[in-house]
């Protein structure tokens, strides 16, 4: 069934009722109604709501993007390449494209419903994470980002604010606005894009263009600010922030304690060549994921406290 138009109803309701319009076999049209209900948040194109599918009572996050958001044609591409992407990506540690679709107003874009936010607002309540929580939490990153590089898509924005948790406390990666789908295995990209405190040295650089190795810099960069509560370049101006990105002037706080493990892992991540940065598999092994047991899950309490066990 294809879902070519839909129409918006029942403004005047307390929840507002979305209607896809779909086509049945025999042609007739019927509609599948959602009740869009609490607003999630908002982002750079997108307001998103739980989007209540009444038929099946199944709850997602539903993605708004307003069409007056999308006159021109590069905005429209933009969010055409970001759903053909995510709507190919099946895996436990990514955001699930459930479904999109669109009415004369809107296109709706639906998510599986992440229900305990981001890791961002987790470092913002918490300051810092402890190791235990870093290594099963960079654990599951890495596994996304593994899925990801070995379909050749680079997300290209790995940062706090895009890791959601599940209720079940799992790490998704979400936001594909920015991945890219490479056509070939070394294709190297040149549009300079991701987020200030995360983007790698060689995207500022730009003469070699990047690759897969970009997503493994904001790893660390991701690693180091779950431990010490703040990226590791951060400046409150961007381009002082780019210089000591590209003179790779970080250290480490006296006053936060980090196991040599830990630091050596974020040191070799955070190397300036691209091609000395080690693979993902090199990380799974490394002795700050290797010397300990890593749980699988944490606790919901750990939303608010650390974990009794670090
Ligand atoms: P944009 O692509 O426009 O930047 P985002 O994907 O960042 O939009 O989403 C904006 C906000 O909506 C997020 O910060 C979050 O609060 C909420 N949100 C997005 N996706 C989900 C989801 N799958 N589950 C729960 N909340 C979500």
């Amino acid at each position: 069934m294809t879902s070519k138009t839909t129409r918006s109803l029942n403004e005047t309701q307390e929840a507002q009722i979305v209607e896809e319009k779909i086509y049945k076999a025999n042609g007739d049209a019927a509609y599948k109604r959602y009740s869009k209900g609490r607003f999630l948040g908002k982002g750079g194109f997108a307001r998103v709501y739980e989007f209540l599918n009444l038929e099946t009572k199944q709850i997602s996050a539903g993605k708004v993007i307003s069409k007056s958001s999308l006159t021109k044609s590069r905005a429209r591409q933009k969010l055409m390449s970001e759903i053909k992407i995510h709507r190919s990506l099946i895996h436990r540690n990514i955001v699930r494209f459930e479904h999109f679709f669109e009415d004369s107003e809107n296109v709706y874009i639906l998510l599986e419903l992440c229900t305990n936010q981001t890791l961002s607002e987790l470092i913002r309540r918490r300051k810092r994470l402890s190791e235990l929580e870093v290594q099963c939490y960079t654990s599951q990153v890495i596994s996304a980002l593994k899925y990801l590089h070995a379909h050749r898509v680079i997300h290209r924005d790995i940062k706090l604010g895009n890791l959601f948790l599940s209720d079940k406390m799992e790490i998704k990666l979400g936001d594909l606005g920015l991945a890219t789908k490479l056509e070939f295995d070394g294709e190297r990209k040149r549009t300079i894009c991701g987020t200030p405190n995360y983007i790698a040295p060689e995207i500022l650089d730009g003469s070699h263009g990047h690759s897969y190795e970009v997503d493994t810099w904001s790893l660390g960069v991701l690693i180091y600010t779950m431990l010490i509560g703040k990226p590791p370049f951060e400046t409150n101006d961007v381009k002082l922030t780019y210089r000591r990105i590209k003179m790779n002037a970080y250290s480490f706080p006296e006053q936060v304690p980090v196991s040599k493990e830990a630091r050596d892992m974020i040191s070799e991540i955070l190397i300036n060549d691209p091609a000395a940065r080690p693979s993902l598999d090199d990380l799974l092994a490394h002795p700050f994921l290797t010397k300990n047991l890593v749980p699988k899950l944490l606790p919901a309490s750990t939303l608010a406290v650390p974990p009794s066990s670090a």
